[in-house]
């Protein structure tokens, strides 16, 4: 299978989500290219955080398909009654990069130790050259220079940054960020976003769930609207945040700006 610029890295189709008798998401149809930017935007409770924990499978759905990298999620093609079983979703979380508002580095380990621990322990890469590569990822985010530090000695802007760097030593196909500066002091969050920015311009394919309106403005090639589990409206950032077509948008626009 050879694969193109213009194949979807991720790909969701008509997404079912709930939780008992609660449906969250209610059909939902994603697709993001190679190299895109989506920012998701939409209120509290809209169902943007289990759209991206189904993508890679911390959430189990109960119907719709999702693939990444054109291989399935959670079930087998098609086929919601057979679940894929852990191995394999475990190979496809190894594609799927993802940082949280917490930032959930490990406290005992080191900021290096954090960034090499998936390649060494999941991919076998040795030692030596996990920490000479997540040396380099560290450099990226600016952080190189705590490389020895623990995570409790770094500020929220500096944790997030070493999260960031720890899903890319995976190399993922796809990061996504969920409201990743919402826990940040103010002045800690533009180091944060410039981070996302700079990897956003290196070509990375990323689903961005954030509240900041001038990131979803200057960095999304797309940006797409989500309320009461559908998305409402989607559209280039120029387009869409200037002139929304929904009331429902419209509103939320005036709320948050
Ligand atoms: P958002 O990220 O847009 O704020 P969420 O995806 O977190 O929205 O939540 C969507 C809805 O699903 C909310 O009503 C929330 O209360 C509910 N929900 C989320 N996670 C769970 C869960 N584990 N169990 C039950 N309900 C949940
Ligand atoms: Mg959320």
């Amino acid at each position: 299978m050879t694969s193109t610029a213009s194949d979807p890295i991720v790909s969701v189709r008509k997404l079912h989500k709930s939780f008992d008798k609660l449906e969250v998401l209610k059909g939902i149809d994603l697709d993001v290219r190679r190299g895109e930017v989506v920012v998701v935007l939409g209120p509290s409770g809209s169902g943007k955080s289990t759209m991206l924990r189904c993508i890679n499978f911390l959430e189990t759905f109960q119907s719709g398909t999702i693939t990444v990298d054109g291989r399935p999620v959670g079930y087998e093609a098609g086929d919601h009654r057979r679940p894929l079983g852990e191995a394999r979703n475990a190979k496809v979380r190894e594609h799927v990069g993802m940082v949280f508002q917490s930032y959930n580095l490990f406290p005992h380990r080191t900021v290096i130790e954090n960034v090499m621990m998936g390649p060494v322990k999941v991919k076998k890469v040795a030692r030596a050259l996990a920490r000479e590569k997540g040396m380099a990822l560290l450099a990226k985010v600016g952080m190189d220079h705590k490389a020895d530090a623990y995570p409790g000695q770094l500020s929220g802007g500096q944790q997030q940054r070493v999260a960031i760097a720890r899903s890319l030593a995976m190399e993922p196909s796809v990061m996504l960020f969920d409201e990743v500066t919402s826990a940040l002091d103010p002045e800690l969050v533009g180091e944060v976003l410039k981070v996302m920015r700079g990897l956003a311009q290196e070509g990375m394919t990323m689903i961005v769930v954030t509240h900041e309106m001038g990131f979803a403005r200057q960095v999304a090639d797309r940006v797409v609207f989500m309320d009461g589990g559908v998305i409402v409206e989607e559209g280039a950032p120029g387009d869409i945040m200037a002139a929304p077509k929904t009331e429902r948008f419209g509103n939320f626009l005036s709320r948050n700006l």
